[in-house]
């Protein structure tokens, strides 16, 4: 048996095991000082004013469209290429997540033109995915959300210093959301962010995220509040102090991390360019220097040849995934209208392993596998 190559892993050393024993410590693992420290940093390095950190990015998506009021008979445009985490986070308030095709598959984001022909009066939100870490075309939905009054929501999960020519993501939609689920760029366990420049959005944000109450248990552990009333039916979507002290160190470390994946992924386009009949890396490597790159996708040239990739993969030890089944073809959502370059793409798409602990020679034992055998020489 070979060594496991995985997925992805996170990038953890003794910083991080410090920081988690600090905070058992300390005494107080609940939403603390560590959590409002690591508020403000993320917030900063994102470029927003604030930010509000959430037990995950479900939560985090979940309270940004709470704060905007969306309920039954509103309608959210969303790709239907993500995790089902954003539509079901408009789903939980009522609203009804209405799926747009991608641009293409050389560009795998929601396509401006298809999300225009979705709006209708129902219509309250846009909600893009920066897919793999490329920024979505936030100057066009941009204009679409001004010339018909909605809101624009950023689905940041896969884009911590990710940038676009406007600005990094995080700071380009009214609300922005990541996660730092154990598999995405910034790695807390479980756990998540807005971040918003809009000072009543976060205030709302902050009291749904502790039930509607008007003061926390941090604030009366100070003597800051004694009592405190409800003044709306909030959650509990608090994150750990623990959460927020591996956050914190791990955005110290995500400048390095970030630049390792861009080299990884420049490792990864030079060599699959030499076996062209593999398929195609989507975006372009001068997309890579604004991108957090997230994930590595491979688009094959079609489904058989994507299933061959995960064959000899698997057999070599290599771990992959497919990002992402199209969230529009779940039965949960069934009736939809198909969405075909999308359903085109996640029928040929892999996903190779990138993170940023991966040494050169596990990108070459990736790169080992192409050109892939023929169905029956896999077999
Ligand atoms: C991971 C992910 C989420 C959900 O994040 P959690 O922190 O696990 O809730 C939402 N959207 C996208 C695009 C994701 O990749």
């Amino acid at each position: 048996m070979t060594d496991q190559l995985p997925l992805s892993a996170p990038s953890f050393d003794e910083a991080e095991a410090q920081a988690v024993a600090d905070v058992v410590r300390s005494g107080w693992l609940t939403m603390g000082p560590r959590t409002a420290q690591f508020e403000g940093e993320f917030a900063t390095y994102v470029g927003s004013s604030a930010g509000v950190m959430a037990s995950s990015c479900t939560a985090a998506l979940h309270l940004a469209f709470a704060a905007l009021d969306l309920g039954p008979g509103d309608e959210v445009i969303v790709p239907s290429l993500t995790f089902v985490a954003t539509a079901n986070a408009v789903a939980y308030t009522g609203a009804t997540p209405v799926f747009a095709d991608i641009v293409s598959p050389e560009v795998p984001l929601i396509d401006p033109e298809a999300v225009r022909a979705l709006i209708t009066p129902r219509t309250k939100a846009i909600c893009p995915v920066h897919y793999a870490g490329y920024v979505a075309d936030m100057v066009a939905l941009r204009a679409l959300c001004d010339r018909h009054g909605l809101a624009l929501v950023e689905d940041a999960a896969h884009s911590p210093g990710a940038r676009s020519p406007e600005g990094p993501a995080g700071s380009l939609g009214d609300i922005s959301c990541f996660s730092f689920f154990s598999n995405k760029n910034l790695v807390t366990g479980e756990g998540g962010m807005c971040t918003s420049d809009d000072e009543r959005l976060v205030a709302r944000m902050r009291l749904l995220r502790a039930h509607g109450m008007t003061a926390t248990s941090w604030d009366r552990e100070r003597g800051h509040a004694s009592g405190y009333d409800v003044v709306e039916r909030g959650y509990n979507y608090r994150p750990s102090e623990l959460e927020a002290a591996l956050g914190l160190v791990q955005l110290g470390k995500l400048p390095g991390m970030l630049a390792r994946r861009r080299a990884l992924v420049g490792m990864y386009r030079r060599g699959l360019e030499r076996v062209p009949e593999a398929g195609f890396i989507p975006f372009t490597a001068e997309g890579d220097a604004l991108s957090s790159c997230h994930i590595l996708p491979l688009v094959t040239p079609d489904p058989e040849a994507r299933e061959d990739v995960r064959a000899a993969a698997a057999a070599a030890g290599v771990q992959t995934s497919v990002h992402y089944q199209p969230v529009h073809q779940f039965k949960v959502f069934q009736p939809q209208e198909s969405l075909p370059i999308t359903e085109d793409y996640a029928r040929r798409e892999v996903t190779l392993p990138l993170y940023p602990g991966m040494a050169d020679s596990d990108v070459d034992r990736v790169l080992d596998l192409f050109p892939v055998r023929a169905r029956a020489g896999v077999a």
